[in-house]
């Protein structure tokens, strides 16, 4: 390189240093993408009203599954008839408030729209899969050098089936997952029992999702990232962010309570709260919140190898440093209703039907409550807003935030960085709706 060129380099490294990027939110998505935008040489301001993934949170409190196979968004053709049997239901693993029904409406119409047949799935599932499929490496290798590398592990992810014909009422997912390369194993009663004993008798049929990992410890596994992003420069700021300083079309700061913060780029990585900061742009996304529940229960010895997810149960049951997590149920009533900690107890309650031993105690030792933030097509928004320049979002990652945050955060970096994005993002522009 001659003097000239490496005067341009540290000329565009000093400038790229002086860009500060606000990042609204600290969760998983956040953090990982404070993490990614430091790489492009940016200085990071982290932005939140509570700790790095804490409890308010969904990053907190989730299953801890990262699967390549989370390709199947949740509306799908039919859908609509298990909803009315869901809503008649009030142990099932859906329900609705019904206070709130006239306000979920538009957001449910369009949900089950979304899933309208199958084609329509197809496209969905081959975008999520872009957002999937290097997951695990991504997060072995972020927990890695964050020096946290024991907290992911891989030893797959098994769903569990009464019979084989559940199994194959799934066979489109299934499918689609071995078309795209995803590595799947099956096994019969006796090769289940041989994999995990102390499932129950109840379940005949299993399929394991062999690169798939888990999170022992969702908390310290935000820390830790939190930790790196502060090593490498990075500030966090405790703040709910309110709305932002724009001039002529281009962002100036974030506005928080009482000051701003000055930035000329900006990333919304609020989870549910992604939908107020949107709408101060004028962008009305329909972001609503699938609570969700977790129990954690002690385990006394009882321990199991792989996180299992029942085919009746619709949880996932994960082994964490705390005890075995157990975390499911879509509760549609909106952000700010009161927990309905009889939805955790159903959580409880299911856990001795899934194993053969019973277990020392069942009582709860932690519950937790939280929004997954979801759109109504099953896809995140990510991209650029057209109302102000140098404003960016990557939120909406319901279901399956945890396990496309990476990718999003790659994504989100080049977008910031001015780089041509490695997949097209059209479908998941925060203008489509
Ligand atoms: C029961 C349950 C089980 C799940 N299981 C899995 C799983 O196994 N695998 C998987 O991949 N996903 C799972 N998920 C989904 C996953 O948890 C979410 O998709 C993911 O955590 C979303 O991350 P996020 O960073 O976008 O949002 P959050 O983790 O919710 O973080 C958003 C952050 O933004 C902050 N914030 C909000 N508003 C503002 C504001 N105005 N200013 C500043 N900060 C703000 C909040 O304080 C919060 O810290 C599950 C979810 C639930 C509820």
């Amino acid at each position: 390189m001659n003097n000239s060129s490496q005067t341009d380099v540290d000329a565009k490294i000093a400038s790229q240093h002086e860009t500060k990027v606000a990042v609204i939110g600290a969760g998983i998505v956040g953090l990982m993408t404070a993490l990614e935008i430091q790489r492009t040489g940016r200085r990071v301001v982290v932005i939140d009203p509570g700790e790095p993934g804490g409890r308010q949170a969904a990053s907190y409190g989730n299953a801890g599954w990262i699967s390549p196979s989370a390709i199947m968004p949740v509306s799908v053709p039919g859908l609509w008839r298990q909803v009315i049997v869901y809503l008649m239901d009030k142990s099932g693993p859906f329900v609705i408030r019904w206070a709130y029904l006239p306000r979920l409406l538009p957001w449910l119409l369009r949900f089950l729209w979304a899933g309208r047949n199958w084609k329509k799935v197809e496209e969905c599932a081959k975008l999520r899969f872009e957002l999937s499929r290097h997951s695990p490496r991504d997060h072995q290798n972020i927990a890695a050098e964050a020096g946290v590398g024991h907290l992911i592990e891989q030893k797959g992810l098994l769903s569990v089936c009464r019979n084989k014909s559940e199994f194959l009422a799934n066979s489109f997912a299934w499918n689609m997952c071995r078309r795209l390369g995803v590595k799947i194993t099956e096994f019969d009663a006796a090769d289940l029992r041989r994999l995990e004993p102390n499932i129950s008798e109840r379940y005949q049929y299993g399929v394991r999702i062999d690169e798939g990992c888990h999170c022992t410890d969702l908390e310290a596994y935000c820390r830790a990232i939190a930790e790196l992003i502060q090593e490498r420069g990075g500030e966090f700021i405790r703040g709910k962010a309110t709305g932002f300083e724009i001039s002529d079309g281009c962002l100036k700061g974030v506005n928080i309570a009482g000051r701003a913060v000055e930035c000329t780029q900006a990333v919304v990585t609020a989870g549910i709260g992604s939908r107020e900061l949107a709408a101060a742009v004028g962008v009305r996304v329909p972001l609503e919140s699938e609570r969700g529940y977790h129990v954690v229960i002690a385990e006394g010895g009882n321990t199991i190898t792989h996180p299992i997810m029942p085919s009746d149960g619709k949880m996932g049951i994960t082994p964490t440093r705390q005890g075995l997590r157990i975390a499911g149920q879509v509760e549609l009533a909106g952000v700010k209703a009161s927990p309905d900690w009889r939805r955790a107890e159903l959580l409880r309650q299911f856990v001795p039907r899934v194993f053969q031993a019973p277990f020392e105690s069942d009582e709860a030792i932690d519950r937790w409550m939280g929004h997954r933030p979801s759109t109504p097509d099953g896809l995140p928004c990510i991209g650029a807003t057209r109302s102000c320049r140098g404003l960016f979002y990557g939120f909406g990652h319901g279901h399956t935030g945890l396990t496309q945050a990476p990718a999003t955060a790659k994504l989100l970096a080049a977008l910031v960085a001015g780089q041509e994005p490695q997949c097209d993002l059209s479908a998941m522009s925060v203008h489509r709706f």
